[in-house]
């Protein structure tokens, strides 16, 4: 197995600005100190609650924001230190699948210009192998060349992540970036876009971070899991050792959340109390000991590392030190 992407101590700092002379009066930090890797051909799983910095550390993995801090190595290149067009050149390979496939499409153009748009950026200058380009990535995703000539509006959300995910895949990408895509549709669309996803990293070799923000969407799709709590990686390890032996208590409590398949099965259950706190004021210690049933004294003062307790599986816990 090759690691494709290596994430290191990444750290994604936002600046608060108030008053009449809009100064910094404080920061959030929004990714704190994450590091993961991701292995050729996987899927790895994102999982959090909203706020807890998943969508920024997509996104600050392909530089759509600049990181404050940290490495971000693909496939052996530290992409923080690319000039702007040797990023670019780069970002071909690595491409991000939103939540909002409404959002994310311009509603006044039509499919076959959304899709041949990277196309044309890398270089695809002849108009009609655009046109076969766009007809083959639309049969790709389950759609097909009749539905080059329409607009997003036209389509049910379903098929409108479709086109969102064939225009991923346009310049033939090795790394995907997915930041909920299946969030906004109903369940029983969502397994279709799952399933196809799945597919689509079968037959092009593809690299999934997939994120998001229950257990039950990643449960099927992912290879590893990682966690995320206030902008910090709480726990990573593959997907059964998480679902069958969780470690860090914010694991428990989400799935605890999740109603079981068979009611016959006693599982160790912990319910979340009271919301996540404010990012820009995140607890000291370790951040989840607010709301952690089992927190001693050394919670609330020591940050707890992120180990690797067991082969392949990181906590960050005192529980485990
Ligand atoms: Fe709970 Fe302490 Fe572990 Fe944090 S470090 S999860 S507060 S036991
Ligand atoms: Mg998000």
């Amino acid at each position: 197995q090759t690691p494709i992407l290596e994430v290191n101590g990444l750290k994604k700092y936002f600046d608060i600005r108030g008053g009449v002379f809009g100064r910094k009066v404080g920061e959030v930090k929004a990714v704190d100190d994450v590091s993961f890797t991701v292995m050729e051909g996987e899927i790895l799983g994102i999982v959090g609650e909203s706020g807890c910095g998943k969508s920024t550390t997509g996104k600050s993995i392909l530089r759509l924001i600049e990181p404050t801090e940290g490495k971000v190595k693909f496939q052996d290149k530290d992409i923080t230190e690319l000039s702007d067009e040797e990023m670019r050149q780069l970002r071909r390979n690595m491409q991000i699948i939103f939540q909002d496939p409404y959002a994310s499409l311009n509603p006044r153009h039509t499919v076959e210009k959304i899709i041949s748009e990277p196309l044309l950026i890398h270089g695809l200058t002849d108009k009609n192998e655009r046109k076969k380009r766009v007809t083959e990535l639309l049969e790709i995703v389950g759609l097909s060349g009749y539905h080059a000539s329409r607009y997003p509006h036209q389509f049910s959300g379903g098929q409108r992540q479709r086109v969102g995910i064939a225009r991923a895949l346009a310049n033939n990408p090795k790394l995907l970036i997915c930041d909920e895509p299946v969030s906004a549709l109903d369940v029983s669309v969502q397994s279709q876009i799952l399933n196809l996803m799945e597919e689509l990293r079968d037959e092009f070799n593809l690299t999934y971070v997939f994120i998001a923000h229950d257990l039950s969407v990643v449960k099927h799709i992912s290879d590893r899991i990682g966690v995320m709590y206030l902008g910090r990686m709480v726990e990573l390890t593959e997907k059964n050792k998480l679902y069958d032996n969780p470690k860090h208590p914010y694991t428990k409590a989400l799935l605890s959340a999740i109603p079981l398949p068979d009611p016959d099965i006693e599982k160790e259950r912990m319910i979340l109390e009271g919301d996540v706190p404010s990012p820009a004021n995140p607890p000291s210690g370790c951040a989840f000991h607010t709301r952690c049933p089992l927190a001693m004294e050394v919670c609330k003062e020591v940050r707890p590392q992120f180990n690797e307790i067991e082969d392949n599986h990181f906590v960050a816990c005192h529980l485990y030190e």
